[in-house]
């Protein structure tokens, strides 16, 4: 294979988006084959999610031995996590340690925004705009962009009157000791939210806290890492990877099969109350197989949790409304320290949205309905644009099928949420429609990183040039993820994992949910295959990964349908 390079736009082997774990492993799997590699990240070092979400409390809720990279033995011995949930500033310097260790900063231009990536069929090469009117050129083209790295647009009403200190937790520039003393509002109640709002209150003169929709805010129980279970972890690190690769949740799995009224009420009870001291992924939402199939099977969880809401918090007021009112699970489950504790300060107030909502801003306070709030600072924690903001931010572009928004006006559709027909030699690192969203991203990154490039392997070892999904292979993932998610109660919950957090943003659940173990095996089956639903040079081999999807299944011990529920329970945690 020749490149066509010109002084003026030099061609490499892989271009790639983003600096997070997502790019620097791609950057490392292209150097291992071979291949010349060029990475765009808009922010000035390494880091992706991690380098932004520097808020107060940002930590991560999957626990960090398992958060971590595992395609480098050496690697994963050499570092030693602090803390069972390692705060933003350590996961930072472990990605800070990757680049520096393989060398991989060198294969990025940073302080660089993409801002058009065009296809040129008659050379098969993508053509990258980057924010200083500089073009790069390159046969493949991966979205390493990350699925929450665009920051909701800003939807709170009458924002502009207010002249206080605004900050977002996606975009946190300022220290916590510039709240100290300050009357502080944060709006939102989502992960980040909720990781911030314990420690601005111990600063703060005054905290209110506006919630639209309460969550499950499950104890983090985070700890320090105990050296002899950092050396137990370490002597055994390959195997737990490898459990975690074929697991439902990218951890190690602690299976259940039976149902919620298969046990006694106080049975139920008692295992709720120890899965609640357990907390994590496979905590109460975990505990029984049917939790995230069942209405009424959930409920017996919710209600338990409900409860637990109304021990801690000594107003029962307060208490309500911050009971959670949609399917334990049915939306991404929240971790914190002594977050519902929070509430029993003197110095911290909860205003509900759906009582009384948010109608505008004066340059010194927020006016609801029914009440106005003086305050000084106001911190936004509202969320992302997840895996389409990012994606379209890069305005891909063919001549055959426009812009991918334009595509997906309807709504996402992915191959295996890695490719999407009509954008050739395109490939998203774990996109949307991948277990991304339900699992440990990073080992779902892995994953994706792998397959792809395995796939670009195979076609660069036969001479093909230009990689496809096919509209029908396409269509068969399609129908894989929706028929999977409609099985549960995610159908049933509004929130970023269908995109209903963004007006205007059509409805496609944003994640493949039948269980990282099950994605990794059809992947891999797929390949063994010789691709089905991917057209390599124009030629195509039939789809059919709806047949896979079932063999797959079918080649465990539990029916299909058992399988997926399996796999979803212990996606699902809290
Ligand atoms: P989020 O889960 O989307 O939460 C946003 C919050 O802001 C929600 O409570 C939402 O209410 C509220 N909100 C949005 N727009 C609003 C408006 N105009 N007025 C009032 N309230 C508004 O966003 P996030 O907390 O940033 O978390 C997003 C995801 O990032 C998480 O689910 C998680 O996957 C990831 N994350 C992980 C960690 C971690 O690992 N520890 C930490 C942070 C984030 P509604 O629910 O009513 O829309």
């Amino acid at each position: 294979m020749t490149d066509t390079a010109t002084p003026r736009t030099p061609v490499v082997d892989v271009l790639c988006v983003g600096a997070g774990f997502s790019g620097l492993y791609a950057a490392y799997k292209a150097r291992e084959h071979g291949w010349t590699f060029a990475g765009f990240e808009k922010a000035p070092d390494v880091g992706g999610t991690w380098f932004w979400n520097t808020y107060p409390g940002a930590r991560c809720d999957v626990e960090s031995i398992y958060y971590s990279y595992s395609f480098d033995e050496e690697l994963q011995k050499e570092w030693t996590w602090s803390e069972r949930f390692a705060p933003q500033a350590e996961i930072l310097s472990y990605i800070n340690h990757v680049a520096d260790r393989f060398d991989l900063r060198r294969h990025f231009q940073f302080d660089t925004k993409v801002t058009e990536a065009n296809w040129l069929p008659d050379e098969h090469l993508w053509e990258l705009t980057l924010d200083s009117g500089a073009k790069r050129r390159g046969r493949y083209l991966l979205a390493g962009s990350g699925g929450l790295s665009t920051p909701k647009d800003v939807d709170v009403p009458g924002l502009q009157n207010f002249s206080g200190l605004v900050v977002s937790t996606s975009r946190w520039n300022i220290s916590l000791d510039d709240l100290a003393g300050k009357r502080v509002a944060v709006i939102g109640t989502g992960s980040s939210g909720v990781q911030c709002i314990p420690l601005i209150a111990k600063v703060a003169e005054h905290l209110t806290v506006f919630q639209r929709t309460p969550n499950y805010v499950f104890p983090a129980r985070n700890a320090p890492m105990a050296p002899e279970v950092v050396d137990e972890i370490k002597s055994k690190y390959p195997d737990i990877r490898q459990e975690c690769r074929y697991s439902p949740g990218g951890i190690p799995d602690r299976p259940v099969t039976d149902k919620a009224f298969d046990v006694s009420d106080e049975e139920r009870q008692r295992r709720y109350e120890a899965a609640y001291e357990r907390s994590g992924f496979l905590g109460v939402g975990a505990e029984f197989a049917d939790l995230l199939f069942d209405l009424e099977a959930n409920k017996t969880a919710a209600d338990f949790f409900r409860g637990k809401i109304h021990e801690i918090v000594r107003d029962q007021k307060t208490a309500t409304l911050l009971e959670p009112q949609f399917p334990l699970g049915a939306k991404r489950s929240c971790f914190g320290t002594d977050y519902y504790e929070t509430f029993n300060r003197p110095n911290v107030s909860l205003v509900s949205l759906r009582d009384d909502p948010l109608t505008t801003m004066t340059a010194g306070s927020i006016v609801t309905e029914h009440s106005e709030h003086e305050v000084d600072a106001i911190v936004l924690a509202i969320g992302f644009d997840a895996f389409t903001g990012p994606l379209f931010g890069l305005n891909v572009t063919t001549p055959d099928s426009g812009r991918l928004q334009d595509a997906w006006s309807d709504g996402v559709r992915t191959y295996l949420g890695m490719m999407t027909a009509g954008f050739p030699n395109f490939f998203m690192i774990a996109g949307p429609q991948s277990p991304a969203l339900a699992s440990n991203v990073v080992m779902t990154i892995e994953q994706s990183v792998d397959w792809i490039t395995d796939l670009i392997a195979i076609a660069r070892a036969k001479g093909i040039e230009v990689v496809e999904a096919t509209v029908e292979g396409q269509n068969d993932w399609v129908n894989i993820t929706e028929l999977t998610v409609n099985q549960t109660l995610y159908a049933t919950t509004d929130s970023w994992y269908r995109g209903s957090n963004v007006a205007g943003k059509p409805s496609t659940f944003m994640g493949y949910v039948g269980g990282v173990g099950h994605y990794r095996r059809i992947c891999e089956e797929i390949a063994r295959r010789g691709y089905p639903g991917v057209a390599l040079d124009g030629r195509s081999v039939a789809a059919g990964i709806g047949r896979i999807d079932e063999e797959v299944a079918e080649a465990t011990p539990a029916t299909a349908s058992e399988e997926v529920h399996a796999e979803v329970a212990t996606v699902v945690g809290g």
